[in-house]
């Protein structure tokens, strides 16, 4: 379906005062935005138009109530030139499977993959060419009606701002296991992208960084036992020549670079499995010799190397870079560079 987006452009771009060998992480935006309005129970007005502030009431629902979600993916430049996607329609699905967890409206995947791409061709000059570099992609839906009492909101904005992106230094990670704060129990909002999700693991993550840690293995809300994620990654694990990964219990986001790494061991033929795994069972696997790596997953850093899990007092360490996770970054920045073949029909091209 092609909807009719509205395009109004700036009347001169910004992009010459960004120096792209120095390029400031998440505060440098392009020069458009995509919005949509959300009003009597339909999407209107999709549009184009030069980024701006945007006038929010005081009692603006988003701001009281939370009812905020988004999304994270990034376009980079081809061999040839041109802006890529990856896999755009699946972030379109997560978002709607975030709305309905908190009880937003969906907005149409298809108007979703179209906004994206209008505003990457009208500021295709901002996505950096830097092996590495990328613009981020931030999709977000918020409450914008103003009203004091606990209710889903009436009305809504859709907007996508875009943000270049230096290559992030992957270094290798220190986790610290989270045996006092949750992340996500049963039945909650872990699988939603959820404003609050993040808001709740701030703090905790500040308390683990000034312990000496990079980010927090969360374990889940009950016995603090299973292992769910990290930080803001997905996790996998070698065992045994076997990957295996936390299956997706309600708890876990389902990353889009989860379900692209789990699709590409398996095409190289590895036995991936999606399954609980508890923490003990790690730290006997890193004792008889069977466990052999571990990686995260996800969209900002595509992969990043584990280089201890601490869990109360005792020390998980990988001595080497996981051969795997190297494996699956490098596989995934080829496709998107398209020196590598897309056997597993990734990318999305804007001409
Ligand atoms: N888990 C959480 C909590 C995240 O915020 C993210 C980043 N979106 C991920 C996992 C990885 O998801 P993706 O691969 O889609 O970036």
């Amino acid at each position: 379906m092609k909807h009719n987006i509205k395009i109004s452009k700036i009347e001169k771009s910004k992009v010459d005062q960004l120096d792209f060998n120095n390029i400031p992480l998440g505060r440098t935006f392009t020069d458009h935005m995509f919005i949509c309005d959300y009003e009597n129970g339909e999407w209107i007005n999709p549009r184009i138009e030069p980024l701006r502030l945007i006038p929010t009431h005081p009692a603006a629902m988003a701001l009281h109530y939370g009812q905020a979600i988004f999304e994270g993916m990034k376009s980079t430049l081809d061999i040839h030139g041109n802006p890529t996607l990856f896999t755009p329609e699946k972030n379109a699905h997560r978002l709607n499977v975030s709305a309905s967890r908190i009880g937003m409206p969906h907005f149409p995947e298809e108007l979703f993959v179209e906004g994206l791409k209008h505003l990457v061709a009208i500021d295709h000059k901002w996505i950096p060419p830097q092996k590495g570099s990328a613009l981020y992609l931030r999709p977000f839906m918020y409450a914008d009606e103003a009203f004091i009492g606990m209710r889903a909101a009436t009305n809504y904005k859709f907007i996508i701002i875009a943000s270049p992106s230096a290559p992030l230094f992957t270094k290798r990670i220190r986790l610290k296991a989270e045996t006092k704060y949750i992340r996500a129990a049963k039945g909650g909002t872990g699988e939603a992208k959820v404003a609050g999700n993040y808001a709740a693991a701030i703090y905790p993550t500040e308390l683990a960084k000034g312990a000496g840690y990079d980010q927090i293995l969360w374990l889940d809300a009950h016995e603090f036992k299973y292992i769910q994620e990290v930080g803001t990654m997905n996790i996998f694990f070698k065992i045994n020549d076997e990957f295996i990964t936390p299956n997706l219990d309600g708890c876990i986001l389902n990353g889009i670079s989860r379900i692209s790494t789990i699709d590409l061991l398996r095409h190289k033929g590895y036995k991936v499995t999606e399954r609980p795994i508890t923490i003990d069972e790690i730290i006997e696997a890193s004792e008889n010799g069977s466990l052999q790596e571990a990686f995260g997953t996800g969209t900002a850093v595509g992969v990043a190397m584990i280089e201890a899990i601490d869990y109360n007092g005792y020390t998980i360490q990988f001595k080497d870079d996981s051969p795997s996770g190297q494996m699956v970054l490098d596989t995934v920045n080829g496709v998107r560079t398209g020196v590598m073949k897309d056997e597993l029909g990734w990318m999305v091209t804007i001409n």
